[in-house]
């Protein structure tokens, strides 16, 4: 099926204006963080619901033109790179926190609410979400379910997969699945999560909150050698101390980041 027949199809879908085939637009989203790999997309389609996600990829399915998900696009595992003449399935208006229910510690998301938001949006209960990866200020919590993230944090509270406990996704033929945490059986939740979008695209998912600590103290020790800092590192955790999160500077980043 040709560009111009799909986009007609879509355009029964989706506003115009939310239908990107211009070149210069498309170029934007020829890669994710990772720039040294691109694809060129004919086609960029911003998604706001879960019925249009639905409804577009069954067109897709129909007609079998491949597509691709993406949500902030700061991935480093080249996961949204449309190849093969992929059209990009933009997800990141999806935003919205759906619920937040504090007592119960969890909160229903749409795939685009960004990390850091959800956080901000959950400290206000004195909760937060603990998945932190440096990229937390634009990454989409729908990526970081894709990549299963971590982050600085992530040494004492786990992986992204730790504090998801369901998703509702929609497979490649338009068929909406809910993957909960307690189904018994073989863990499919578990095995959505970090397959890169490639088993379905995340729609809604329910996230686990955790406390937010009373008080944190940070410290600044600075070592002779970077092995001993890594063996402080090593003795540290055989003690079984468990610091919310340990970072590693050497020299040279040390001085790439004062002289920056
Ligand atoms: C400066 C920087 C720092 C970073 N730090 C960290 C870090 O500390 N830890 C870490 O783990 N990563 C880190 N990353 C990588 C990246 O930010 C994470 O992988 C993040 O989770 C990607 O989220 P995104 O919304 O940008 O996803 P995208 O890049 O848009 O997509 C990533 C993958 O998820 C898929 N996807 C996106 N949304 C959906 C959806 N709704 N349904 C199904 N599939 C979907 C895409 O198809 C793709 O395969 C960093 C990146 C940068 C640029």
């Amino acid at each position: 099926m040709s560009v111009d027949e799909i986009t007609t199809r879509l355009r029964q879908l989706i506003p115009r204006k939310r239908i990107l085939t211009d070149e210069d637009e498309c170029r934007l989203y020829d890669c994710d963080g990772l720039t040294l790999h691109r694809g060129v997309t004919p086609g960029v389609l911003l998604l706001e619901n879960e019925n249009e996600v639905v409804e577009v990829v069954k067109v897709f399915s129909a007609s079998g033109v491949p597509f691709v998900a993406r949500g902030a696009g700061t991935g480093l595992s080249g996961g949204a790179v449309p190849l093969e003449g992929a059209w990009v399935l933009d997800v990141h208006r999806m935003r919205r926190i759906i619920e937040m229910n504090p007592l119960a510690r969890t909160a229903v998301i749409e795939p685009g609410v960004i990390n850091l938001d959800l956080d901000k949006a959950a400290s206000v209960h004195g909760l937060r979400f603990a998945p932190d990866p440096s990229s937390q200020r634009a990454c989409t919590v729908g990526g970081n379910i894709a990549e299963n993230s971590g982050g600085p944090h992530c040494f004492l509270h786990g992986m992204t997969t730790r504090h998801i406990l369901s998703v509702r996704t929609v497979l490649s033929d338009g068929t909406v699945l809910d993957l909960d945490r307690d189904d018994g059986g073989i863990d499919w939740r578990g095995a959505f999560i970090g397959s890169e979008g490639t088993f379905g695209i995340t729609v809604r998912a329910t996230v686990r909150l955790i406390p937010r600590p009373q008080c944190v103290r940070t410290f600044l020790i600075s070592y002779r050698s970077l092995e001993a800092s890594c063996e402080a590192v090593a003795s540290i955790i055989a003690r079984g101390l468990r610091p919310a999160a340990l970072e590693i500077l050497d020299r040279a980043t040390i001085q790439a980041v004062e002289a920056s």
